[in-house]
């Protein structure tokens, strides 16, 4: 009866492959199965080959998610610059007629186009403070979660 094979694992130098190998292979060198690239098989460097155990992972980085930009806030200020553009063309059309209305329009048209691009700054600047506050409840959630989790590291 002979033992069963003990299997011992290192990684490939070249390419970062893991590697098994029977224990009798050691100081061996081998072609690599992915990259044929020679591998000096080194025991002890790994731990045996074992179904791996999973490990008590802590929580990674909190993922937090991106901030994003208001589409209302980009739709606004297209809107806005299109009527900036369009007030004094509007207005010498009518001006040729009519001058006074004609600068009415101009002035007009300036006026909403500043004011539309002063809400979709606002909108922006509150869409974004909105996200940066939901990620800072997510920081203070994970770093509550953590507390009971590990309460000596406190
Ligand atoms: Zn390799």
């Amino acid at each position: 009866m002979s033992e069963p094979q003990e299997f011992l694992t290192c990684a490939c130098d070249h390419c970062g492959q893991s590697l098994e190998f029977p224990a009798e292979m050691s100081d061996h060198q081998s072609a690599c199965p992915t990259c044929g690239y020679q591998v000096l098989l080194k025991p002890g460097d790994r731990q045996r080959a074992q179904p791996p155990t999973p490990e008590l992972t802590r929580p990674a980085t909190p993922s937090l998610p991106g901030i994003e930009k208001s589409g209302v806030a980009d739709a606004l200020s297209v809107i806005a610059v299109l009527e900036l553009i369009a007030a004094p063309i509007a207005g010498l059309i009518v001006g040729q007629d009519n001058t006074f209305f004609g600068w009415m329009i101009v002035l007009s048209g300036l006026m909403s186009g500043l004011i539309l691009l002063g809400f979709a700054r606002v909108i922006e600047h509150l869409f974004e403070s909105a996200q940066r506050l939901r990620r800072i409840e997510i920081l203070l959630q994970k770093a509550s979660d953590e507390k009971v989790l590990h309460p000596s590291r406190l």
